[in-house]
């Protein structure tokens, strides 16, 4: 059986956008977690953000093996520790890199039920936590790697991906200022 939704890849749009704040937890939500579930468990992955199937709504899913969540506009409020961990991301299949990150940190958001949940995350919890986050905000893995990596990350997924092209690289002008759009 195929997955309810292709996971947008690397140089789609939609991931470099930041996702709006969602305002009513209604059927259609709910409908959309069930699907990203599907989809995530069909690649596999641990975790999915919204705008990895092509939805601009602030909201992941997860299941690190403890069953199945979804996170309804979180946010982290702190962030503490420091911690290397090689990721990878569906959006940016079959490349991992050490990315350093806070290693503790504390996220709040809503369930599905309009509850406010509160999360001590710590390793690699906090790790998917702040992945997911960085996705609502169309911010991808390769932001985090230095210089010179990034570039010949770039240049592996402009090979690797026929028409991969970095939203956010189009705006960066040769003199490096930043263009808003
Ligand atoms: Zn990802």
């Amino acid at each position: 059986m195929s997955s309810p939704y292709k996971v947008r890849v690397f140089g789609d749009p939609v991931l470099r956008k930041v996702a709006a704040e969602i305002s009513d937890v209604d059927a259609k939500l709910v409908k959309l977690v069930d699907d990203m579930l599907e989809t995530m468990y069909a690649e596999p992955g641990i975790g999915l953000a919204a705008p990895q199937v092509g939805v601009q709504r602030r909201l992941f899913v997860y299941d690190v093996g403890e069953g199945p969540e979804a996170i309804v506009n979180p946010v982290i409020s702190e962030a503490t520790g420091e911690w290397v961990y090689e990721e990878g991301c569906l959006s940016v299949p079959g490349l991992y890199w050490e990315i350093v990150r806070p290693k503790e940190i504390h996220l709040t958001g809503y369930d599905l039920d309009g509850n406010e949940v509160s999360i001590e995350a710590d390793e690699l919890l906090a790790r998917l936590f702040q992945h997911e986050l960085d996705h609502l905000d169309g911010v991808m893995l390769i932001d985090h790697l230095d210089a010179d990596t990034r570039k010949a990350a770039l240049k592996t997924l402009r090979e690797r991906f026929a028409d991969a092209d970095d939203g956010q690289e189009k705006r960066v002008k040769p003199g490096g200022s930043l263009t808003l759009p």
